[in-house]
């Protein structure tokens, strides 16, 4: 679904990603790990239209992506969670998920003139998509709280409910489980499995936790220095020698 050709994104003369060629197969949870420094936010960024490459290229379905702006990808169904912005704390959990454009009439001014009620029907259907998202994710009893008022764990869920919010058909998880107690991570863990298996959602996670990664991912991709080191099952990750020396040598 995703190939990514040989890319690099210098910062000066510091190769943060220094020629990292890889594939993401639709269907799969990918996990992506690797020491701290080792590129693979700025992978991320790259892929997901953030920061442009110094060079290679990003393929979607065989399409060349490279480059494009965000709101472009989110349109092909490429999508990566982010923090609930500052000026949505206030916002309940509901309302944020309403707020996730997805061609809904009350945007435009053209819509003003086709009249109210076609508005509140659609709003009616955003309604009661946001209410099935939080009742997916077992955080229903959540819908009025505001989001700034959420635990870690629960603005993840959040995140996550997002992208459930439109057809997404990639999304790209940035340390979907850091700073998350067990309880929560497990939800989130099956939150993902979920949308994997029963919505065909792809995954690509960067995540520190091991016992996390080796749940939810297959297969498992190492960066070190910029480039892939590795990649295979959770277990042949965790007995590669060079994968061993690259978290030994941080
Ligand atoms: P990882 O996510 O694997 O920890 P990062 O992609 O965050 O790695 O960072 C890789 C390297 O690139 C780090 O050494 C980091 O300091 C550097 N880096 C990341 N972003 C920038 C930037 N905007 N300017 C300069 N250096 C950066």
């Amino acid at each position: 679904m995703i190939r990514v050709d040989n890319l690099h994104r210098h910062f000066g003369g510091f190769r943060a990603v220094d020629g990292a060629s890889l594939e993401i197969a639709k269907g799969s949870i990918t996990g992506l790990v690797g020491p701290n420094g080792a590129g693979k936010t700025t992978l991320f960024n790259v892929i997901a239209g953030a920061l442009p490459p110094t060079s290679g290229r990003v393929y979607m379905d065989g399409e060349d992506i490279t480059g494009l702006p965000p709101h472009e990808l989110f349109h092909k169904g490429l999508l990566r969670t982010f923090q609930i912005a500052h000026e949505f704390s206030s916002m309940t959990c509901r309302e944020n998920l309403m707020m996730v454009p997805g061609g809904q009439s009350g945007e435009t001014l053209w819509n003003a003139w086709i009249g109210r009620g076609r508005i509140a029907r659609e709003e009616a259907v955003l309604l009661k998509k946001a209410d099935e998202v939080l009742d997916f994710l077992t955080i229903s009893h959540l819908k009025d709280e505001r989001a700034g008022n959420l635990s870690g764990g629960q603005k993840k869920l959040l995140e996550l409910g997002r992208t459930m919010m439109v057809d997404a058909k990639i999304v790209f998880l940035d340390e979907v489980g850091a700073g998350v107690n067990r309880t929560l991570l497990n939800t989130i863990g099956d939150a993902i499995l979920r949308l994997n298996k029963e919505r065909g959602y792809t995954f690509c996670m960067i995540e520190h936790d091991m016992d996390f990664i080796g749940r939810l991912c297959d297969p498992v991709i190492v960066m070190a220095e910029g480039h892939v080191l590795a990649k295979g099952t959770i277990e042949e990750i965790k007995a590669n020698e060079q994968v061993i020396e690259a978290y030994l040598g941080t």
